[in-house]
């Protein structure tokens, strides 16, 4: 019952012992309560409880709004919470960009011009806004302070390069691989291997005459494939001056243009369908024979006993 009589100030200071030992929900609770007894320590109460709804859900846009305009109410320049000292204004600009970013993230693949360039935007906004600068939200709620706004930005334009990249894809696969290429940069400036960029942006600019049509194709794995074939020396000495060849340097696969590919497939799979529906439709019988001799079987047993 003790709980029933604490004073504002008292959950207020132990919601900031319950933020010190990263206890967030006890925090959240203790901070609401001390602002309803009238202890918000101007809006410094809520605020933090806002800090809070954005660390239990970081792709939550609302969360990021209603902590903006929280701390747009304080009249302190700057804070602290747990361990982390915050510029009360760069923090605003941190909630602006993310909701920026969470929205050029959720935007359909399909409409990949905008969304590329939306996060190129974005992209170039959090070098401007924050650039060196700790993204003190991933401080607190991931340990983590490597993340600045520069860092985000490479990441961000990493993607969208890639989304613009997989986007032109199909109607121009050398425009799409230097694109690939481009997210590649960034991945590498980042420190990964950008193995799975690179791939592409090598399959997007390969070329390749069909094997069997005699079409000029771009973009390995999407406007041609390579299939596995027996190639005496006979064919594939046919080619060996050509710029583009239908045939692999090691003369293991020959290519074939997706329209003759998918062409070859749909008929084979029909094929296939029609031997699956005979082979059933054998299966069926035999099990009918079988059953009416084994019912004869029983029969004639059973008239011996
Ligand atoms: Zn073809």
């Amino acid at each position: 019952m003790a709980l029933l009589f604490k004073g504002g100030e008292q959950l207020y200071n132990e919601a900031l012992d319950a933020v010190g030992r990263k206890d967030y929900s006890t925090a959240r609770k203790k901070f609401t309560d001390a602002n309803e007894k009238g202890y918000g320590k101007d809006g410094l109460a809520l605020a933090y409880a806002a800090i809070i709804d954005v660390g239990s859900n970081r792709s939550n846009v609302g969360a990021y709004q209603k902590l903006a305009d929280r701390l747009a109410t304080l009249n302190v320049g700057s804070i602290k919470f747990g361990l982390t000292d915050i510029d009360v204004q760069d923090m605003i600009a941190e909630c602006e960009l993310a909701i920026k970013e969470i929205q050029a993230s959720m935007m359909s693949d399909s409409a990949y011009m905008e969304k590329g360039n939306q996060l190129i935007a974005v992209a170039g906004e959090y070098m401007g806004r924050i650039g060196e600068k700790n993204l003190k939200l991933d401080e607190i709620f991931k340990g983590n302070t490597m993340a600045t706004g520069n860092r985000e930005a490479l990441i961000l334009q990493a993607q969208g390069y890639a989304v613009l990249g997989k986007g032109h894809v199909l109607t121009d696969p050398k425009m799409a691989s230097e694109y690939m290429q481009m997210a590649y940069n960034f991945r590498r400036q980042l420190g990964d291997s950008g193995e799975e960029e690179y791939r592409l942006s090598q399959n997007y600019a390969r070329s390749a005459r069909c094997w069997i049509c005699g079409r000029p194709a771009s973009g390995e794995g999407i406007h041609f494939q390579s299939i596995k074939a027996d190639i005496d020396p006979v064919f594939s000495n046919m080619s060996k001056d050509e710029i583009v060849k239908p045939v692999s340097e090691d003369s293991q696969r020959i290519y074939i243009c997706n329209p003759c590919f998918s062409g070859i497939s749909n008929r084979s799979d029909d094929i296939a369908r029609e031997y699956y529906n005979e082979a059933i439709r054998e299966l069926r019988a035999t099990e009918l024979r079988l059953q009416a001799e084994i019912n004869s079987l029983r029969f004639s047993v059973n008239m011996r006993r």
